[in-house]
This record gives C-alpha cells, structure tokens and sequence, in this order.
C-alpha cells in the first residue's frame, strides 16, 4: 500500500469507526450469535491481495453482529474499558510511526514521552513522590502484578536470580482479589499452597489487616518466607478498598513487597475528593492503575510505578550482546525492556498522550465524576426500592444489588434485562448471596440510559414477583 492509498483508503476507515460509534447506540449491546456463527461465514484466505473493499464489507457482515459493544451507553458489565476516540487516533499515530521501543536508543521518543507522562501523573494524581522516576507502562494490570511479584521475589534473596523459588515464599492476598495476582504467583513458580487468601469483612469486603497479620507470624513461626501482600483499591467483586495503611504496617514489620491494584478504581486519584482512598499509597512499594478501563484509553494501557525501579530492573535484566549500546552503556537511559515481561514495546504513551491532551485533566475528572454521580443516583434509586437491596455500599461508580426475593429473582432480573438488548449486566456472589454488578464507566451512559435499566430491572423483579408469589 502506498501512502496515497493509505490516504484514500484510510478516510474510509476513520469513516468506518465513525458511523459505528454514531449508531451504536441502536445496537444490542451483546452479540447474540451462536458458538461457531461467525467462523462459519468466514471466506478461505485469498491467494491475491484483493484491496480493502471486501474486509470492510466483512465488518458490517460478520464482525458486528459477533461483537458485544463496549463503547454502548447500555454497557454496565466487568468494569467499562473505554476506548474514547482521541484515544483512538493516538493508537493508529502508534501504529503509523511504527516504532518498536524496547531500548532507549531503539527509539528515543517511545520512552521519553513515557517518562513524562507517568512523571506528570503522579502530580496530577497526588501520587507519592517516590513513584517519580519509577513510572512505566505495561500492557494490563496482570503484567504488572507478575512484574510486582518477581521484584518482590528478587528483593526478599538475591540467590532467586539464580536458583528460583525454594517453595517456601508465600503471597498474600484477600479473597477478593483479582484472580491475576494469583495467576502471577504461579508463573513465578509458586504452587496455590502459596498464595494466601484473607477473609473481608463481611460489611464493606475489606481485608482484615488483624487476620493478615496473624498468618504472616504464623507463616514465619513455620518457616515460611512472606514476600508480598496486594491490597486492592476497587475489588472487582464489589469495588472494596482495603486499608493501604493497616496492611502497609504488617509488611513494613515482616519486609514484605506491598503491592497495590487499582486497575479499575486507580484513575478516580485524578479527583481530590477521592484520594482519601488511596491513604497510606506512600508506604507501597508498587501500585498500578488502568488506563483502559475507565480514563478513556483503549485497551490495552496499565499505568505502573513502583518505589524500587532498581530493584525491578535487576529482577528482569538480561543483555546479550545483540542489545548492546553505547547509550545503554552510558548509564543516562531509561531501557524500558526491563521493566516488563516481553522485549518489545508499543508506543503506547501515544493513546495516554492523546487522551490527556484532548480532554486535559478536568475533562477526565468530569468523566469520572459523571458516572460518580450516577451511580449516586442509582444507589438512591435502590434504597428507596422495597424490592431490592443495595448488597455492599456503593464504590464510586460501581453499584451492586440484590431482589429481596432471593438469588432466582435476582437472577431473573439479570437474564430479562440482558436478554432485552439495551443493556449489559454482570454478577458476583456477596456473602454467599447472588448480586447485580451496575459498574457505570461507558463514555455516552447518561441519566435517561441508566433509569431505563434500572425501570427495566425493576420491572422484570415484578413481574417475577408476581409469578412467584401465592
Ligand atoms: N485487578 C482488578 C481489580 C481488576 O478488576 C482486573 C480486571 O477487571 C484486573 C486486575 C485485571 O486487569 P487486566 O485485564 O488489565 O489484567
């Protein structure tokens, strides 16, 4: 392709993404096709390049009835993963530049413009200062947990290096964690004998920093070797937020690696009113916060910093003599390839970059503050419901609620809404009893959007209410 059919070709495209993003909103928001649908009307691979006219043709055809939307105003389920449109723009200038980033000198910009923009953010974010210089990209929040745990792994024996895990390391979470800590500790060749799950609070599904610190003792009077702790801000079951400062302290006594995960919540730092938070960031040795889920920026961007960049790039560091440089050499550059578990690297500061320019910071926070608010009023809504109970206290934009009826009503509820089309809601378990996760985050949701789905919930829990009484 040449650059003016790049040109032409490309207006098509960007005309392509928006028309979707205009009549999106008339979509289902869930695909509805069938296993193997979307397979079975795909064409053998041409033996001819045959131009970009047929593939566009094949995404009204098949991709978009076999896409569940994300962007749909009606989209409640996970937790959103924005993919505003700046955002957009700043991946396909990624892909146009082309460029592979693994080293500084690989190319400059990719890595000076990610240092900025982490450096700006922890001002921007009320971060603690020694995250400053310790900032880094990663692909999702999983990446940076496996990055958190082998650091931690590194800084407990400098022997891991050479001989791994003796077995004996343990890490500790809450049973609410995201399941990706777990699954980090297992690719740092840990056994699920390993990871310690601690029990919340049955009230607001906090981890109980007394219980934590009771199984790290009893741990270390049996010999075991405690490395790392991940509190959560923003569980994914409930939005919980553990007390940073509480587990701070057991791991502060014990020299154990705190990790903090606020892949959802992280971004909402970016408002004062909520950094209360985040109390006790400063005693963290590492924290991550997404950027694709709910600050606007498409999949995939994790933001990552952590207090001990050395440590972290002593962990990973490998040079064969391929990668060899005399700006590496120099000791004045940053290498991100160390920083992360693959070699190369995108330049995804691009998205980041696009985002913060257009919108700049106060048109984030409204962002924010916007499905704050709703979920504010949704909460309302449900409070003042007979029918229906709020099951956890509301965190910030996320919402989760049960029919008084029991988990059959609940779960009737939840499969008629998401049946009817216009919106998409996901579950959890609280305490044992079935919930509605409302986790508010699209882009284009407004108030008119989620009272329909809250006046559809609450219509099918009558209806089932009526059906199953005497
Ligand atoms: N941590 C939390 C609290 C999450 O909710 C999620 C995903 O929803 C993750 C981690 C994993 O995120 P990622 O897909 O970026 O690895």
């Amino acid at each position: 392709m040449q650059p003016d059919e790049f040109r032409r070709i490309g207006h098509e495209v960007i005309d392509w993404i928006a028309d979707y993003r205009e009549r999106l909103a008339d979509l289902p928001v869930r695909s509805r096709v069938e296993p193997g649908w979307v397979r079975s009307r795909l064409a053998p691979l041409p033996e001819r390049g045959e131009g970009f006219d047929g593939l566009l043709a094949d995404l009204d055809r098949v991709v978009v009835p076999g896409t569940t939307h994300w962007q749909h105003p009606g989209f409640y389920a996970y937790f959103p993963s924005n993919a505003s449109l700046p955002s957009v723009l700043g991946d396909l200038l990624s892909s146009g530049l082309g460029v592979q980033g693994m080293l500084w000198s690989t190319s400059p910009a990719c890595t000076e413009v990610e240092q900025h923009l982490l450096d700006e953010l922890v001002g921007a974010m009320g971060l603690p200062e020694s995250f400053r210089g310790g900032g880094v990209i990663q692909d999702t929040a999983s990446s940076a947990a496996l990055v958190a745990v082998l650091a931690a792994l590194h800084r407990k024996s400098d022997k891991w290096r050479q001989s791994g895990v003796d077995g004996g390391e343990t890490v500790y979470v809450s049973s609410q964690t995201h399941s990706s800590v777990e699954r980090a500790a297992r690719m740092a060749g840990l056994g699920a004998e390993s990871v310690r799950a601690i029990a919340v609070s049955p009230g607001d599904q906090s981890m109980d920093a007394a219980e934590l610190a009771g199984q790290v003792q009893s741990d270390v009077d049996n010999g075991r070797t405690p490395v790392l702790v991940c509190a959560t801000v923003g569980t994914t079951g409930t939005g919980a937020v553990d007390p940073i400062r509480a587990v701070a302290e057991v791991c502060a006594r014990h020299g154990i690696w705190l990790h903090v995960d606020a892949a959802w919540a992280g971004p909402a730092a970016l408002c004062p009113e909520h950094r209360h938070l985040f109390d006790g960031l400063e005693l963290a040795d590492s924290f991550c916060a997404n950027a694709h889920k709910w600050m606007l920026t498409a999949f995939d961007l994790s933001l990552f910093w952590t207090a001990h960049p050395d440590v972290l790039v002593d962990a990973l560091t490998i040079l064969p003599e391929y990668l060899r440089n005399s700006a590496t050499e120099s000791g004045a550059v940053v290498d991100y390839r160390d920083w992360q578990i693959p070699l190369g690297r995108r330049f995804r500061a691009l998205k980041l970059w696009s985002v913060l320019r257009w919108y700049g910071l106060e048109g984030i926070r409204a962002h924010l503050r916007g499905h704050v608010e709703l979920a504010g009023l949704l909460e309302s809504w449900v409070a003042a419901d007979e029918r229906w109970d709020l099951v956890a206290p509301r965190s910030l934009s996320l919402v989760t609620i049960a029919h008084r009826d029991g988990d059959a009503a609940t779960r009737r509820a939840l499969d008629a809404v998401n049946a009817e089309g216009t919106a998409f809601l996901t579950h959890t378990v609280v305490n044992g009893r079935l919930a509605i996760r409302v986790a508010i985050g699209a882009e284009a949701t407004r108030e008119h959007h989620v009272r329909a789905m809250w006046d559809a919930l609450r219509a099918a829990g009558e209806r089932d209410g009526e059906a199953t009484r005497p």
